[in-house]
């Protein structure tokens, strides 16, 4: 049986999410910017926290860590590679270590770019990826710690994901992202329709920045840095994916 998913609004624009594994009852939480919503969230639905996993090191992620941990008791999973500046781990992790949330096995990606040692956890049977702050809705993060290189393998492995996989990242930059994606894929029929779909509500009270893989390829910008037409609309057709993908990047940052 599948997780169930919930979004929790955390910060101004962070999301924590709550995966519930209904056979065993098992409950884990993927980044805690602040223990207060998480803990509302779990005493709404009725669930205990069993895990927690983290994707890196900033704050706005790991924040509530510890405070949830002495509540609830439960497991904390991070990077190895952090571990000096994470709380205290419970499972240190590297690329193609697995977490087990119940009855399910997630697989660890070392996704680092917006900074080194960032991980994403994909949960196959749920078809769920947990991506913070690497691939976000029509975005991915700023390169503050790795380089362009590093990220652009690590949107690679992503993009190599089941294209039903459903891409949970760590904000709700949306409306930035969907202005700028505008502003370099304009011509792009698939991304009009997503961006006017995103004023509007979902009925299974998702964030709308919460999308399959296969509309991040039709309309993310930086996954597009492999299209021939997005290469030539730069002015720069015969570029690498990872020269384009750069470039995107810096035009991004002064947007
Ligand atoms: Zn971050
Ligand atoms: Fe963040």
């Amino acid at each position: 049986m599948p997780f169930m998913l919930h979004a929790v609004p955390c910060l101004s624009d962070n999301y924590a999410y709550l995966i519930h594994d209904p056979a065993s009852g098992a409950t884990a939480v993927i980044d805690v910017p602040e223990a207060a919503p998480v803990q509302q969230a779990l005493a709404a639905q009725g669930w205990n926290l069993t895990d927690i996993l983290i994707t890196h090191h900033h704050d706005d992620h790991i924040a509530g860590v510890q405070e949830l941990r002495a509540a609830t008791g439960a497991r904390v999973w991070g990077a190895r590679a952090d571990a000096h500046r994470l709380p205290p781990l419970d499972h240190a992790l590297a690329e193609g270590d697995s977490v087990t949330v119940g009855q399910e096995t997630g697989h660890v990606l070392d996704v680092s770019g917006h900074t080194v040692g960032h991980i994403a956890f994909h949960f196959p049977d749920s078809k769920l990826a947990f991506t913070a702050d690497s691939l976000m809705a029509l975005g991915c993060g700023r390169l503050f710690e790795g380089t362009a290189q590093q990220m652009w393998d690590s949107l690679t492995k992503l993009m190599d994901l089941p294209d039903d996989t459903v891409i949970c990242s760590g904000h709700d930059y949306i409306k930035g992202n969907a202005a700028f994606a505008l502003s370099v894929d304009g011509d792009n029929p698939d991304l009009a329709a997503r961006i006017t779909r995103s004023g509007a509500d979902r009925n299974d009270g998702l964030p709308m920045a919460i999308a399959p893989l296969s509309l991040e390829l039709a309309t993310n910008p930086f996954l597009r840095a492999t299209d021939p037409g997005m290469k030539a609309s730069l002015g720069m057709p015969q570029a690498s994916d990872v020269d384009t993908f750069a470039h995107l990047r810096a035009l991004k940052d002064k947007f």
